[in-house]
């Protein structure tokens, strides 16, 4: 039986080249959004978009239930996409598709709003800071939502604070659950990238660089480097479109010098396809080099463009 695109079912498709570097390719996306929380599309879509790029896995993580308005409604919903994750892991071979979360860090000593069973459940825990949330306490909305949306704006005391808080709020989360990915990390809540880093690979959690906000950089990803931290490079999609568009991530891992042993949802290319890249790359900088020098500029003054009056020697047809 084939599908539309002349695939035969549960035929592996192709991987999409925007997925693949110098020296690895993308196989997971291990951060998108369904109808659970506020994306758009079902399980089953962003399965589906997973699978027509070729990734092989692709992890369904909705906002935990305390971000406001756009939460899954209680805890019990995990267990609702983790049942229906396990019924379409049957019917397709050729793509896994993870039940997992992105809690809310809702206290500054990094406390998320899912118990720790809930999280035991599930097969990847992303976690991240966002100040869309319902705080524990009018303390934790003061610093985690009050200061980062307005006062760190208007003063640098308190911009210092807001960084200095942000950061051990992450870092006591990540040292006291278990957990796979920190999403978008410093996205429109300051921190320190050094000591999130640090604790980071120290628990052997992942950072997330984010294909899916534009605000990545690659000194952030080559501290991130320096203290030994994994990667992840994820779409944070909220409708199928964008599910495994990961394009702009793949490129600024690659300007960073990341490896498949950088990330955690890549693998190496093999040798023989690194060697062609290099080869080829070779060759391309060995045609520069021997290229022509191009011919000297027209003297200033002088315009190369054909005058106008040529255009009018063109004769006329006539039309008849
Ligand atoms: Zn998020
Ligand atoms: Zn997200």
């Amino acid at each position: 039986m084939t599908d539309d695109n002349g695939f035969s079912w549960n035929q592996p498709r192709p991987l999409d080249p925007s997925l693949r570097a110098r020296d690895f390719e993308i196989f997971a996306d291990y951060h998108t959004h369904t109808v659970y929380s506020h994306g758009k599309g079902t399980i089953e879509d962003n399965l589906l978009a997973a699978r027509e790029k070729g990734l092989s896995e692709v992890a369904i993580t909705d906002h935990g239930p305390s971000a406001l308005g756009i939460g899954i409604r209680e805890v019990k919903t995990l267990e609702v996409i983790k049942a229906r994750t396990t019924h379409y892991n049957r019917l397709f071979a050729d793509i896994r598709v993870l039940a997992g979360v992105e809690a809310n860090v809702i206290t500054t000593d990094g406390r998320l709003d899912l118990p720790k069973e809930a999280l035991k459940d599930l097969d990847l825990r992303v976690a991240g800071l966002h100040w869309q949330i319902i705080p524990a306490s009018a303390a934790d909305g003061f610093d985690l939502v009050l200061n980062n949306l307005v006062l760190a704006k208007l003063s640098r005391r308190m911009r210092r604070r807001a960084r200095r808080v942000n950061t051990k709020a992450i870092v006591e989360a990540i040292n006291r659950y278990d957990l796979d990915i920190i999403s978008h990390p410093g996205l429109k809540m300051d921190v320190d990238t050094h000591e999130l880093a640090r604790a980071a690979a120290r628990r052997g959690t992942a950072l997330e660089i984010s294909a899916g906000h534009p605000y990545m950089t690659v000194d952030f990803i080559r501290i991130g480097l320096k203290e030994g931290v994994k990667f992840s490079i994820d779409s944070d999609a909220h409708r199928p479109a964008n599910v495994g568009r990961l394009e702009s991530g793949v490129r600024l891992a690659e300007r960073a010098g990341v490896t498949a042993a950088d990330l955690i949802n890549a693998r190496p290319v093999r040798a023989r396809q690194a060697a062609a890249a290099r080869r080829a790359e070779a060759r391309v900088a060995l045609a520069e080099e021997l290229a022509p020098p191009p011919p000297p500029s027209p003297a200033p003054g002088r315009s190369t463009a054909p005058k106008r009056d040529n255009y009018r020697k063109i004769p006329r047809v006539r039309r008849t």
